[in-house]
């Protein structure tokens, strides 16, 4: 139903609405409200957010929550913060459902980032509402079929927005041949080009990252870390 929102739902029954740090991508370090909502159309094997859409192991009865969004905005003001992540699952499978709120917080000085995997392309939200877009498209190493997870129009036009970034999660040697040749396909620029290491404890975040380092070095691509696991480990809503 447009104007209400499918946001995801804490074990506390609360909507999943917190107020935090932006722990990867560009903007790491500013402090930010995220709104997580909820279903994806990927599946992804190491996601850390299953409860967003894994229906054969979650509920959705008990891990969604159907709000207006006029009670989404009143919960992100309440946080004092003007910065808004939208976050998922994937968010852009509601984008309809969105306009309403984006362009009453943006309408009210909000800055706005979309964290999408990049396979929905923004055509009813108008991509100048978001102040940045965070596509991160999957590798093979999801585990998502190249026909579901590359979407070559949503490449194209993601790749002419200077408000957007890339970011790949990097496992190993062979996703660094796959993200090479995506940028060759692509023509993205390097410098809008993000390596993060798929981790999800400090120890292994900070193994890989020492070998991802180098090779951000080698190859002229951003280096992202994941700061959030760093300071407070795989938790849900910090
Ligand atoms: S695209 Fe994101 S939310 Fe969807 S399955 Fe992959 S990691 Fe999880």
């Amino acid at each position: 139903m447009e104007g209400f929102l499918e946001v995801s739902r804490k074990p506390d029954g609360r909507p999943e609405i917190f107020h935090s740090i932006q722990g990867e991508g560009i903007n790491t370090g500013r402090p930010a409200v995220f709104l997580r909502l909820a279903r994806c159309n990927l599946a992804c094997v190491w996601c850390d957010t299953k409860y967003t859409w894994d229906w054969e192991r979650y509920d959705p009865g008990d891990q969604i929550l159907e709000m207006a969004s006029v009670e989404v905005e009143r919960e992100v003001l309440g946080f004092g913060c003007k910065y808004l992540v939208v976050t998922g699952g994937e968010p852009m499978l509601q984008q309809r459902r969105l306009i309403l709120l984006l362009k009453r917080l943006k309408n009210g000085g909000f800055y706005i980032e979309m964290e999408t995997n990049g396979t929905v392309l923004p055509d009813k939200v108008s991509p100048g509402l978001v102040d940045h877009w965070s596509v991160s498209p999957k590798l093979e190493n999801s585990g998502n079929p190249r026909v579901l997870r590359e979407a070559p129009a949503c490449y194209n036009l993601f790749g002419q927005l200077p408000s957007c970034q890339f970011k790949y999660v990097i496992q190993n040697e062979d996703d660094l041949e796959e993200v090479d040749g995506i940028v060759r396909k692509y023509h993205l620029p390097v410098e809008r080009v993000l390596l993060m290491p798929q981790a999800r404890t400090r120890q292994v975040l900070l193994d890989k990252s020492r070998w991802l380092a180098e090779i951000c070095k080698a190859r002229g691509y951003l280096f992202s870390t994941r700061l959030h696991i760093l300071l407070w480990g795989d938790k849900r809503g910090v």
